[in-house]
């Protein structure tokens, strides 16, 4: 499991803890959806997954006691993924609050039941063209699941906008043009992801 973690992040398996995270950001801004949304979002839930699997064992978290654990807290890092946020450096630079929206998880939808997704005549992605070629992009209306759940919170999305609003103060610089606002992000049942906001 931890070799092929290793091999996931393309990392020899001498990677110190801050080379795996400085990969596993490097990786994120090509596979996360947020960045990119052409990535491949198996990629994107591979990658992550053997991030966390890296860290465990690089602070010792990784005993057979814990797996019980640890399978649930990737459970809930799959359905509560970090939120990338891109800004301007003269926005970033001029606020003392930085506003931006989220996704929040909706634990309201009925997920037994299926409404066909008519917007992407329920294939989950719609066709784009970019020149001559055409591209499939992830459907928005049903989260590229080609239907929608029953509910009346989020139209059965899987999830809703929210507005942030948080002092800058609070925001953790990692590089110059990239900020770490930790467990402000996409919500579930009360766990939290991190927001990262990229300064363009
Ligand atoms: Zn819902
Ligand atoms: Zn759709």
């Amino acid at each position: 499991m931890i070799k092929k973690a290793f091999k996931d992040l393309g990392l020899d398996p001498s990677a110190s803890l801050d080379e795996i995270k400085k990969k596993y950001r490097k990786l994120m801004f090509r596979f996360h959806p947020d960045i990119n949304p052409n990535a491949n979002i198996e990629t994107f839930h591979k990658i992550t997954e053997s991030y966390n699997t890296l860290r465990d064992f690089k602070e010792g978290k990784l005993s057979p006691l814990s797996d019980l654990r640890r399978s649930y807290v990737h459970l809930i890092r799959k359905l509560v993924p970090d939120v990338y946020v891109r800004m301007s450096k003269e926005n970033f630079n001029n606020a003392d609050i930085l506003k931006f929206d989220i996704n929040i998880y909706c634990d309201n939808c009925i997920r037994d039941s299926k409404i066909p997704c008519f917007k992407c005549m329920k294939k989950g992605y719609l066709d784009f063209k970019v020149g001559k070629v055409v591209r499939k992009r992830e459907c928005s209306n049903c989260a590229g699941r080609g239907f929608l759940w029953e509910c009346d919170r989020c139209g059965g999305k899987g999830f809703y906008k929210k507005s942030i609003e948080l002092s800058k103060n609070k925001a953790f610089k990692i590089k110059d043009d990239l900020y770490l606002l930790k467990e402000t992000g996409n919500e579930y049942k009360g766990h939290r992801s991190d927001v990262y906001i990229i300064l363009l």
